[in-house]
Order: C-alpha cells, then sequence, then structure tokens
C-alpha cells in the first residue's frame, strides 16, 4: 500500500498517510484536525513508470510529464559532433 505525503493548509504541518490508490485522496491533519489536507506529490515512496499516468489520472491538473520528448542529442556520440548544440558547449 503506497503512503502518500500530506501537508495541512492551515497549519502546513506535513505529515504521511498510507491509503489505497482506489481510495479517494484526502486526509485529517493530525496537528489541528484541519480536514482538507493537500496531497503532495513527491513521488518519493510510490514509484511510476510510465508517462501516460499522469494524463490519464490528474485531467492536466499538474504539469503532465511530455509523452513526446525529443530525444537527447548526442546520446553517446552517435551524432559525430559536427554541427551538434551540445558538441559546441
Ligand atoms: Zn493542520
Amino acid at each position: 500500500m503506497p503512503a502518500y505525503d500530506y501537508r495541512c493548509a492551515a497549519c502546513r504541518h506535513v505529515f504521511e498517510k498510507k491509503q489505497r490508490i482506489t481510495e479517494a485522496a484526502g486526509a485529517v491533519c493530525p496537528s489541528c484536525g484541519h480536514e482538507d489536507c493537500e496531497r503532495l506529490i513527491t513521488g518519493g515512496t510510490f514509484h511510476l513508470k510510465g508517462s501516460g499516468w499522469y494524463a490519464s489520472d490528474y485531467g492536466g491538473k499538474t504539469s503532465a510529464p511530455a509523452s513526446e520528448a525529443p530525444a537527447p542529442a548526442c546520446g553517446g556520440g552517435g551524432c559525430g559532433g559536427g554541427g551538434c548544440a551540445l558538441a559546441e558547449s
């Protein structure tokens, strides 16, 4: 069961809560009892593989990873350096 970090909007207390993936996001602050704590997307405890997950589940709430990120230039020297921006810098 993954654990999520939450930050209380009222007192800024940060705490961790374990909950199922299917469980609705939400937590009560153990410090002050505030019921609408913000879930922090840290990825530290629960690792997601693949880039499509954010786009489908979070509907653009956060900046989704680019699904078509440009291939890194000079990835191992395949370009030979001629005219390559990375080789010049
Ligand atoms: Zn609080």
